[in-house]
């Protein structure tokens, strides 16, 4: 998979690409992840990469000139890729889309920052918006990184211990059952607290519908269901 990263701070990339297994992931070739500072696109003399909003409102708006060239540049490099746009008001992120992006060979992610983007630039060159949360952030960047690590750990090859995936949360096609049971390590105590007895004893068909259970509780406990959700 190849990802290419735009934005005005390419600097804020440095130390998550270069550790742990987004990094391996890069040194085994599974994956390609650049960036693309969208100030190498600007004009000179004075290289803006803002401007104020037509209709008034606070804050600046990226311009659409640089941006749409470093898109360009971008997909003259990634033909088939998706360009995907960081937004607040995109569709919200989910384990689905990220199974769903990890099929995918190339992706231009584009970080926004100030107020937003000129909506031109949307319209003529952006495929999908996606937020990672219905919560405003400074920038794209975080949310970026967020949608590099939820699709490139689902990667053949990226995580060492595939089944890991297979078990974990939001995997179940179980409505009940979308959240990972309680997990533990040594020692069997620790400050007073016991490991649960099933987890220790051997008995794999126990151990799985023990899991189940736990999964279920927390759940019905965290999460409402779809009917839920969709009742005021
Ligand atoms: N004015 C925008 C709004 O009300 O939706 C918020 C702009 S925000 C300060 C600047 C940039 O951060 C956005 O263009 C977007 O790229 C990114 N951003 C902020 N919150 C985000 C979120 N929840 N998910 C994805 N990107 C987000």
């Amino acid at each position: 998979m190849k990802v290419e990263i735009i934005t005005i701070f390419p600097e804020l990339f440095s130390g998550f690409l270069s550790s742990s297994l987004v990094a391996k992931a890069q040194e085994k070739n599974l994956l390609t992840i650049s960036t693309l500072n969208i100030r190498d696109f600007a004009d000179a003399p004075h290289y803006h990469v803002d401007d104020t909003p037509y209709g008034g409102g606070a804050g600046m708006l990226m311009k659409p000139e640089p941006l749409c060239r470093a898109i360009e540049d971008s997909k003259s490099r990634l033909p088939s890729a998706k360009v995907i746009l960081l937004s607040a008001s995109g569709e919200t992120f989910t384990q689905r889309k990220a199974l769903e992006l990890s099929h995918c060979s190339e992706i231009i992610l584009v970080c926004g920052r100030y107020e937003g983007i000129d909506q031109r630039v949307i319209d003529l060159l952006v495929d999908e918006e996606i937020s990672i949360g219905d919560y405003v952030l400074m920038g794209g960047e975080v949310p970026a990184m967020v949608l590099i690590e939820a699709c490139t750990r689902l990667v053949s090859g990226v995580v060492g211990n595939e089944e890991s995936i297979e078990t974990e949360s939001f995997r179940s096609t179980d409505e009940s059952a979308q959240l990972e049971a309680p997990q533990y390590t040594r020692p069997a105590e620790f400050r007073g607290h016991k490991v649960p007895e099933v987890l220790l004893s051997g008995n794999h068909k126990k151990i799985a519908e023990w899991r189940l259970q736990e999964s279920k509780k927390l759940t019905s406990k965290r999460r409402k269901t779809a009917a839920q959700r969709n009742t005021p």
